[in-house]
């Protein structure tokens, strides 16, 4: 399936070629423009682990054509499981086949690399250009244009800068330093063989009926799930984050790593002793921007450039493609006569993302309140609630409670793009 032939297209650069990046190149060039995305790296690839894949986004890959193949190359989890440290289950929210029945989209777990590789394949395939080696050093807002390491000038009608949380986008759009946020907080993230676990009866336990399991304690969390056809089990664990300042990663002491989780369910114990090497990563986010598009109306941020999160909702990655969803959902309304009026439809992008992302970013924030509550009368608390099962607004599952599981799973980019821009048409109305 190629994409559509516009006239007079516009041509886009994207900063960028992560999972937020691709999400923008592939909607843009649905949308019948030309696409450019420069990308630092020498080659393309992801962190080798896992990824979940909510309803939110999953609608969003199959408008792209990748839908079915990004199911095939993943794990469809029958349920959230929470759990106390010590393990006894707390709550559980089915996903399957609940999400496909309520939402119309699957609940997915993908390993990254296979995420990342089935985007680029399509973003080529419909003639996205990607140009790798491609460190943008300058900006020129008003050209528009950006210009390389190499020296290289590349102009274009709109760039979209999608170059993740340290974004040199962002800090040369702000005219100053300005870089992400501590959270207090790290990840390890580890990998383990599902044939390692089915040894032990109480590992082999996890691996066979597909489920995310959280495990919430004092000051950390786990959370755990299968993938690759349940060949690889993944397993991110949040701790206080001890890095050196400045450091962003470090190998991992897995002796400090075991002792952090020495008191917690044996199975967790037990799968520590599997963990051959890992690293740790500092967790970091952003404050929100006053905006993410330049006066000119020529430029805009996407992804995490302009929202980084904890990742305590799984949703950063969700969010970067449903603002690709977005914008090219907008672009596809206007041709390159309209490339110095852009402001209007990029400022309508803003409405429609900024407050979503903002909520997404401090409900993420707030579930460190949530998971890591020392042994005590605010645990006992949430633990009672969540054996109740009452979900109503404000449930500590986050996944279960009906509102925020509502707004998160419902959102449907394209459907909002197309509302929004019923209002913006008779401004883009030419020649009356
Ligand atoms: C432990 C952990 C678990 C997570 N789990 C989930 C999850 O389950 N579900 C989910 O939805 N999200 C999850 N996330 C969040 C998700 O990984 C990110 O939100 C998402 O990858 C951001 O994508 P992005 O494209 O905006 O940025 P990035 O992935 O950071 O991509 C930015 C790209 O820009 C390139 N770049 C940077 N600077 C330049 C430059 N100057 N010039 C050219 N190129 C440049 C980089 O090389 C990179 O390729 C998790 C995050 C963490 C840390």
């Amino acid at each position: 399936m190629s994409a559509p032939i516009m006239e007079n297209p516009l041509h886009v650069i994207v900063v960028g070629a992560g999972l937020g990046g691709l999400a923008a190149a592939i909607a843009i060039r649905q949308s019948g423009h030309q696409v450019t995305v420069c990308e630092q790296a020498p080659a393309l690839g992801e962190v080798g682990a896992g990824i979940q894949i909510p309803p939110n986004s999953a609608r969003i890959l199959e408008r792209f054509g990748i839908g079915e193949e990004i199911r095939r190359l993943s794990v469809l989890p029958h349920a959230f499981v929470m759990r106390s440290y010590k393990g006894p289950e707390l709550n559980r929210q089915p996903m399957l086949p609940y999400c496909e029945e309520t939402y119309k989209a699957p609940y997915l777990h993908i390993h990254r690399a296979d995420f990342h590789n089935v985007m680029i394949k399509r973003a080529e395939e419909i003639g996205v250009k990607v140009v790798l080696n491609a460190h943008v050093n300058e900006i020129d807002f008003s050209a528009p244009s950006v210009t390389l390491a190499t020296g290289v000038t590349m102009t274009c009608d709109l760039v979209v800068a999608a170059d993740g949380l340290k974004s040199k986008c962002r800090e040369l759009y702000v005219g100053h330093a300005d870089p992400p946020h501590n959270t207090g907080d790290l990840a390890y993230r580890i990998l383990v063989k599902a044939s390692d676990m089915k040894k032990d009866p109480d590992l082999a336990q996890l691996t066979e009926v597909p489920v995310i399991n959280y495990w919430m304690g004092p000051g950390a969390h786990a959370v755990c799930y299968l993938l690759k056809g349940g060949e690889l089990y993944n397993i991110v664990l949040v701790c206080p984050d001890n890095l050196p300042e400045g450091m962003a990663q470090q190998d991992a002491d897995l002796q400090e790593l075991r002792d952090i989780f020495a008191t917690w369910d044996i199975r967790l114990q037990k799968l520590l002793e599997l963990v051959q090497k890992t690293f740790k990563w500092k967790l970091q986010n952003s404050k929100e921007m006053d905006s993410w598009v330049h006066p000119e109306g020529k430029f805009c941020l996407l992804g995490d450039a302009c929202h980084a999160t904890l990742p305590y909702l799984a949703q950063g990655a969700a969010q970067a493609v449903e603002d690709g969803g977005v914008l090219g959902g907008l672009l596809a309304h206007v041709t390159a006569a309209d490339k110095d009026n852009l402001r209007p439809l990029l400022d309508s992008y803003e409405r429609l993302r900024k407050a979503r992302t903002t909520a997404v970013v401090q409900g993420s924030t707030d579930l460190q309140n949530v998971f890591h509550l020392p042994d005590g009368a605010k645990q006992q608390e949430r633990d009672r609630i969540m054996l109740e099962d009452n979900p109503t607004e404000g449930f500590p599952n986050r996944w279960r409670d009906p509102v925020f599981q509502k707004f998160l799973f419902a959102y449907d980019a394209f459907g909002e793009a197309e509302k929004a821009w019923e209002v913006l048409a008779e401004e883009y109305k030419r020649g009356e």
